[in-house]
């Protein structure tokens, strides 16, 4: 497989470049900041893997789109703009598009879910995550893929998200996710949720503690898109999870 990687000086792209070159693959053109790829780069690659910075996808899809290549989007923090300019694309490529391609935190999403359905809302959903000191976005992508599961789990509108809280904040509302980023070291990252509920709390946790497993991940998605028709996917259809995420 030839990969046209985007993000190539950063800790996953170098993930990337040596999981593809151990597994056979070939990274055929590697950009980072300001660098652009020539026609004949975009012509050669079988797929484009993005693990750069949110301002940069929405350019990458759309020459991918151009160029009739599948994507599969790693970088996280994208705002409601640049999220529906990706979008806009799926009719042309297939787009892999997932905040998390470790195979045990898609897990937790499909666990995540059947947890919050099974559960009452007597039993209080917070999320914490923590990751390294360097990471820009907040809360991380994965931790708001699970305030999605939870709301599909509780068929609960979106604004029951509540991130963060700091003084007289009240009484916790039944209806209500709460969710809490902390940063710090060298933490690759961790996620837990928590079903607190009268007499008895449930947690669900992941850690993870090599950023191989992320890379393995979007190496094993890139492979399946290069198969599949135009649309959007997320790592459970990879999987073949059966859920969303
Ligand atoms: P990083 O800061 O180490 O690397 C990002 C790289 O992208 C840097 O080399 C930077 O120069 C480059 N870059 C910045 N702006 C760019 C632009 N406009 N065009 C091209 N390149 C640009 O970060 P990282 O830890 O490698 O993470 C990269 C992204 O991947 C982040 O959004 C992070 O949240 C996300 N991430 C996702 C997963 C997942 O499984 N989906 C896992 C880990 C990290």
């Amino acid at each position: 497989m030839k990969i046209l990687l985007n993000g190539v000086r950063g800790r996953m792209g170098q993930v990337i470049v040596a999981l593809a070159e151990a597994q056979g693959d070939v990274v055929t053109s590697a950009l980072d900041q300001g660098e652009a790829a020539s026609a004949a780069a975009w012509q050669a690659c079988d797929v484009v893997v993005d693990f750069s910075s949110h301002e940069a996808t929405v350019a990458l899809v759309q020459l991918a789109a151009a160029h009739h290549k599948p994507v599969v989007i790693g970088t996280t923090g994208h705002d409601a703009a640049e999220t529906s300019a990706i979008l806009a694309h799926q009719a042309t490529i297939p787009i892999v598009w997932s905040g998390n391609y470790s195979i045990g935190v898609n897990l937790l999403f499909y666990l995540t879910e059947q947890v919050a359905a099974t559960l009452t809302n007597d039993y209080h959903p917070e999320i914490v995550e923590m990751h390294h000191r360097m990471k820009k976005d907040a809360p991380s992508g994965t931790a708001r893929h699970l305030v999605e599961a939870i709301l599909r789990g509780r068929q609960w509108p979106a604004t029951a998200a509540r991130y963060g809280r700091d003084g007289i904040t009240g009484e916790r509302p039944a209806e209500e996710i709460g969710v809490h980023a902390l940063r710090g070291g060298e933490v690759v990252g961790e996620h837990t949720v928590i079903f607190a509920g009268p007499g008895e709390r449930l947690e669900l946790k992941h850690q993870a503690t090599d950023r191989r497993i992320f890379g393995q991940g979007a190496l094993a998605a890139a492979q399946w898109a290069l198969g599949q028709p135009p649309g959007l996917y997320t790592m459970q259809d990879v999987l073949a999870l059966g859920g969303k995420g």
